[in-house]
């Protein structure tokens, strides 16, 4: 069973805790299932790489790792931080908005 999170794929959001708490970045996958999102820049773990013909003694690249979507919140440029948000709804349009300053976060 597939369940809605708080954030999508192209959301900016903040990290609220762990080891890049207080950085941002760009939600650049959002897996409902696993309750796991990949960020721009995040949560970067070092990985192995083979030889290619670019680089043929291979070596170590630094790639996104994903991680729970509970340390994450939507980023409010007005707020300059992340916030939880409410929902406004317009006839069939549901639109964001932060529960601090009341800014629409689409
Ligand atoms: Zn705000």
């Amino acid at each position: 069973m597939a369940s809605n999170l708080h954030v999508k794929k192209g959301d900016k959001v903040e990290i609220i805790s762990g080891k890049d708490k207080k950085k941002t970045g760009k939600v650049l996958v959002a897996y409902p299932k696993t309750g796991k999102v990949l960020v721009e820049g995040v949560n970067l773990i070092k990985k192995h790489t083979k030889g290619t013909q670019k680089n043929p003694q291979g070596g170590i690249i630094e790639k996104e790792a994903a991680f729970d979507a509970s340390n994450v919140l939507l980023y409010c440029p007005a707020c300059k931080r992340g916030v939880r948000y409410g929902q406004k709804i317009d006839g069939d349009k549901k639109t964001r908005v932060c529960k601090k300053c009341g800014k629409e976060l689409e």
